[in-house]
């Protein structure tokens, strides 16, 4: 009886490995039929400064949906888009259509900044910077308005990390570690880095006001990115005593669903106009500095 039951997981085992690949196989055809279609839109979440409530901009965060309509997560797409060296043209088509959404708007309000996402390999070859470049030229839209962020695996290879963040900021970006403390990062090769922000990673701050082993951790992270003279940018706060924590602690800028989820253009531009109605706080200084 034994046998046969080994048999039988052994069975299930191939067939789910067969399943998966197969279904990671067919997301890679559909993917490149989704650069080919278009099929990518982009959900705006706002960035507040803590300490006022201001928003002083948004993330750009890239959707995909799927002809059958059904939506496709970023972290699911973005790695096999990576593998595939699909992930450029991807990057390209967000800032094309982060400009031609919001081009009139950066234009109005100069202080008006969108953070877009740049992937590992975007680091590496520099063709999504060249093509940003190309893209904004005519616009009218300041390069300091567009940030870029990307995940410590873009900076392991810190030689063209640096060179990348170089290039980055001569044309006028300012640039973010993303989802720090989740990667390999070590705080010496940070030091290296001419970096102008640092995104402390959800994960980190689901911790505070828990007494998981990580959330001693979180204050450090805090210390370290100030001591190295970066703007704080706390992600995934949800509650305030979140808030409240981080604001106490010197944390510059958050976003969350305290504040707000990810929304369409039309939806973040009502909430950024009603924000700095009620606000009636000034543009940060901080940031006046970059
Ligand atoms: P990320 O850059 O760290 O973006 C933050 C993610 O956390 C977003 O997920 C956002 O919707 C989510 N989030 C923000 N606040 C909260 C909160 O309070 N609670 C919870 N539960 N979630 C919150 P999203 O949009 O699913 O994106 C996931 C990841 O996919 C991003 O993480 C980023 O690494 C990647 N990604 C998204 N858009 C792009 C893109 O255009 N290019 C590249 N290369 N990667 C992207
Ligand atoms: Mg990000
Ligand atoms: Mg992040
Ligand atoms: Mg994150």
């Amino acid at each position: 009886l034994l046998l046969p039951m080994g048999l039988l997981l052994a069975l299930i085992i191939v067939g789910l490995v067969v399943w998966f690949s197969r279904r990671r196989l067919s997301m890679v055809g559909e993917l490149g039929i989704a650069i080919e279609r278009k099929e990518f839109s982009v959900h705006y979440q706002p960035i507040l400064e803590l300490q006022t409530g201001r928003c002083i901009g948004a993330e750009a965060l890239i959707r995909w949906r799927r002809p059958d309509g059904r939506m496709v997560r970023p972290d699911l797409f973005i790695a096999i888009a990576e593998e595939h060296k699909m992930i450029s043209q991807i990057t390209e088509q967000v800032f094309r259509i982060v400009i031609r959404e919001l081009r009139d708007m950066l234009v109005a309000d100069r202080d008006l900044h969108i953070a877009v996402n740049l992937s590992a390999q975007d680091m590496q070859n520099g063709r999504a910077l060249k093509a940003l470049h190309r893209m904004l030229a005519g616009t009218g839209i300041e390069p300091g308005q567009i940030w870029l962020e990307a995940t410590e695996r873009g900076f392991m290879d810190v030689d063209t990390a640096r060179a990348t963040i170089g290039t980055a900021r001569e044309m006028g970006h300012a640039i973010a570690i993303d989802d720090f403390g989740t990667g390999y990062s070590s705080l010496s090769y940070l030091q290296q880095l001419p970096l102008d922000a640092l995104k402390i990673d959800k994960s980190f701050v689901d911790t505070i006001g828990t007494d998981s082993a990580t959330s001693s951790v979180t204050p450090h992270i805090i210390d370290m990115a100030r001591s190295l003279n970066l703007l704080i940018v706390a992600e995934g706060i949800e509650s305030e005593a979140q808030a409240q924590y981080l604001k106490d602690k010197g944390v510059h800028f958050g976003q969350g669903w305290l504040y707000a989820k990810a929304m369409p253009v039309g939806e973040f531009l009502s909430f950024y106009e009603v924000n700095l109605r009620e606000s009636g706080a000034p543009f940060p200084q901080v940031l006046k500095e970059l």
